[in-house]
């Protein structure tokens, strides 16, 4: 069924989406602060409304992907939402995720919070991995639901409307220690007749292999038990980082990307050698933690 919807924001995601509910054939109204990046999807079918308000007016769900949260606070100002569902696919911290919340329930809308775990190419191309994590009103999300997984798949992570950012971020920040040892590890080779693109293959098949650190971590942060099954103990890790650290010394590559995790073991392991000694390196969360 052709269905409607507006859409506020036509960066480069907010434009990624709008193209796929256009191509779908629903019906889309859209708004930009910019006026001039609706232009193209005028032409593919789009309704451009002059202003946010008009824009929110037109259809009962509202779908907005804007930069930040300041941004959408300053789109929606003194816009009436009464009975609007709103979905906000603007990436955020969880608090602002559960302000935006209370802000938009006490306007009188339901709310659900977006966190895309894709990149604009991946929008509309299934079996590119490319999802969304929502959470939030799960009425909203039950009763929007086909419309809301046209661009890409869905999770649904609870209904406390914090939690798809927090999810967003977790994954974000595991990537980004992902990139931080690549680049460590591409810089080690930076000089050395060893092309990267030699690397690059043992690096992704070694990360792969590594992966069983994830789940292996969730199963002793949830029994408690850093030691049962361990093969490669916190006292030979710690040992093993002098020489990961002496190599980057002698390459002539800055460590900065890896002694934090390394200082961290190293105070996990001083903190009672005898006890710690022989766990894995999971033990480190919990010093993270304030
Ligand atoms: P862009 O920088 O391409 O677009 C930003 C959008 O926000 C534009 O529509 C811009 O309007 C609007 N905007 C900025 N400030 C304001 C404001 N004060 N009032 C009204 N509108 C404002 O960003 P993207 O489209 O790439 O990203 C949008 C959201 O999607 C972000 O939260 C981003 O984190 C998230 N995201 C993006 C991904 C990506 O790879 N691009 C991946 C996953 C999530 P104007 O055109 O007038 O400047």
């Amino acid at each position: 069924p052709r269905l409607s919807l507006s859409l506020l924001g036509l960066g480069d995601m907010g434009t990624a989406l709008a193209r796929t509910w256009l191509a779908a054939g629903h019906s889309l109204t859209v708004w930009n602060r910019t006026p001039a990046k609706a232009g193209a999807l005028a032409a593919e079918g789009a309704s451009v409304a002059a202003s946010a308000a008009d824009a929110v007016a037109a259809s009962a769900l509202v779908v907005v992907c804007l930069l930040d949260d300041t941004s959408v606070g300053a789109a929606l100002e003194g816009i009436d939402l009464t009975g609007k569902d709103l979905v906000n696919l603007t990436t955020g911290t969880p608090a602002e995720a559960r302000a935006r919340a209370a802000w938009a329930e006490e306007r009188g809308a339901r709310y659900l919070d977006g966190g895309i775990m894709a990149t604009p190419t991946m929008i509309g191309a299934p079996g590119t991995g490319g999802y969304v994590f929502y959470s939030g009103s799960r009425a909203l999300f039950d009763s929007r639901r086909a419309l809301l997984e046209v661009p890409a798949g869905s999770r649904f992570v609870g209904e406390n409307p914090g939690h798809a950012a927090l999810h967003d971020v977790a994954l974000l920040s595991a990537m980004w220690g992902m990139f931080a040892g690549v680049s460590h590890a591409y810089a080690l080779i930076e000089g050395e007749d060893i092309a990267p693109k030699d690397l690059a293959p043992l690096l992704s098949e070694w990360l792969g292999a590594m992966g069983f650190f994830v789940g292996n971590a969730a199963e002793r942060l949830t029994s408690r038990d850093f030691t049962s099954g361990v093969v490669s103990n916190l006292a030979m890790q710690v040992a093993g980082s002098g020489t990961m650290l002496r190599t980057a010394e002698e390459q002539g590559v800055s460590a900065e990307l890896v002694t934090p995790y390394v200082d961290l073991l190293r105070r996990r392991l001083a903190a009672d050698p005898a006890a710690h000694g022989g766990e894995d390196t999971t033990g480190a969360v919990l010093l993270l933690k304030r």
